[in-house]
């Protein structure tokens, strides 16, 4: 999880009480949430703070945590891609929490 910087001097963006966000930088340049463009799996969140991040999509990040603990699971004991998947899955698993401390719903189970 971290903040998203303003284009124009690089501060973070904190929500304002009209849904706006603003930068925190002397100018206070503001930005529509219809106007954040992230690639991939990334989404926007608000964490408690007030402050506008970028994290992994929960239901990017709940099949990354799938797929690494299962990889996990058939890795040689004691092996370099034993160590490797354990790592990969504690990333998903922190990018989860991310999402869930910016308080973004965990995706639903099919
Ligand atoms: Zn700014």
């Amino acid at each position: 999880m971290h903040a998203i910087r303003c284009g124009d001097c690089g501060a973070p963006f904190s929500i304002r009480p009209d849904g706006l966000f603003q930068c925190d930088g002397d100018q206070a340049h503001e930005l529509d949430s219809r106007d954040i463009d992230l690639d991939g799996s990334d989404t926007w969140a608000v964490d408690p703070a007030g402050t506008l991040v970028i994290v992994v999509d929960p239901a990017a990040a709940t099949q990354w945590a799938r797929e690494a603990l299962a990889e996990y699971l058939e890795a040689e004991p004691e092996s370099y891609a034993e160590w490797f998947d354990l790592g990969s899955f504690s990333n998903a698993v922190g990018a989860l929490l991310d999402a869930a401390r910016a308080g973004l719903p965990l995706s639903r189970l099919s």
